[in-house]
């Protein structure tokens, strides 16, 4: 049997339409002078860039719509190193966008028109089967019909690839697919969702802890700019994050999630992968975006070689 190599990474594109307005319209107010700029994101595109700007080999598996937005992604997507395969295009239907406001007071709303993102269903699924079965690991996201990623993560929980997820937005899990997972990694509020317990009531490793119970081999549950907590039958580790100055948080948790698989397919070692992706999410933090704030390979490694800083704590 030939060896498993890369990373599969099922789920959503947007595009994310940024309008920067002085204040927040009321229902029914118009307010003017916004400053509009565009980017690409959705957190299965984030995640596969990062893991592809890591220098990870990634097959990316999408639905795009067939508008001006799907048709410019391809080249795209393929100029970021990422296969064409499986980049699938719906017709008669939109490519996801978020549509964005932020205030100047830093406030925002977002509404999410996921468009293709909510058609990718068994029918693509299916014809992903073989690649699933060559890659070392599945990456998911929660962007795409939730019956996908359950199939999904049966099929390749039976083809013995190992499986990371990032269940972002929060939802509840079904038990038998939180069994099935290798590597859970969440943030505050998913991690609330999932355990049912609160965080301003328990600590971090509480949490954790009762993550790690419900099945999943390893948690890691990300806590912003106080970093990480590492829980599985052989580690509990605090991972402090790097002291940048934060521009734009969005991104960081799938900036972390696709460098720390990428990094995981050439190091095979957790703590070292969570080091790469804590330094590659702190210098997303530093850029505006999405998608344009993922860091390349040569980044973090410089960043790394200038901030020799120890980050790794025993608990
Ligand atoms: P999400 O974006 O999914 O909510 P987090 O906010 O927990 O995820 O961020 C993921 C990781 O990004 C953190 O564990 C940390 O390493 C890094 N990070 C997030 N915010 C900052 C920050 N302000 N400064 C430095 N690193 C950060």
């Amino acid at each position: 049997m030939n060896k498993k190599h890369g990373i599969v990474v099922v789920g959503s594109t947007n595009v994310d339409l940024v309008a920067r307005v002085a204040h927040l319209p009321l229902p029914g107010e118009t307010v003017g002078n916004a400053d509009y700029t565009t980017a690409y994101g959705g957190k299965g595109a984030n995640q596969a860039i990062a893991a592809a700007r890591a220098g990870g080999d990634v097959v990316f598996v999408t639905n795009l719509g067939d508008d001006s937005y799907g048709s410019a992604l391809i080249p795209y997507f393929r100029d970021n190193a990422i296969s064409s395969e499986f980049l699938f295009v719906e017709q008669n239907t939109p490519t996801g966008v978020a549509i964005i406001l932020v205030a100047d007071n830093g406030e925002n709303c977002i509404a999410v028109a996921p468009g293709a993102n909510q058609m990718l269903a068994n029918d693509k699924i299916e014809r992903i089967h073989a690649a699933i079965e060559q890659a070392e690991y599945l990456l998911l996201q929660m962007e795409i019909p939730y019956t996908s990623v359950a199939s999904l993560i049966d099929y390749a929980y039976r083809a013995g690839t190992r499986i990371v997820l990032n269940p972002a937005p929060a939802m509840p899990l079904d038990p038998e697919l939180l069994r099935k997972i290798s590597l859970l990694i969440l943030n505050e509020t998913e991690a609330e969702t999932i355990s049912g317990l609160r965080l301003a009531e328990h600590d971090p490793a509480i949490l954790a802890e009762q993550l790690h119970e419900m099945g999943p081999e390893t948690i890691i549950l990300t806590l912003g700019a106080s970093g990480a907590y590492i829980c599985s039958s052989t580690t509990r580790r605090s991972v402090l994050a790097f002291r940048v100055k934060a521009v734009d948080t969005t991104a960081a948790g799938d900036t972390f999630c696709g460098a720390l698989t990428a990094q995981l397919t050439r190091t095979r070692d957790l703590l070292d992968a969570v080091k790469y992706a804590t330094a590659a999410a702190a210098l997303a933090v530093t850029k505006l975006g999405a998608q344009p704030s993922i860091p390349d390979r040569q980044m973090v490694e410089q960043f790394l070689e200038t901030h020799c800083v120890p980050i790794l704590e025993t608990i």
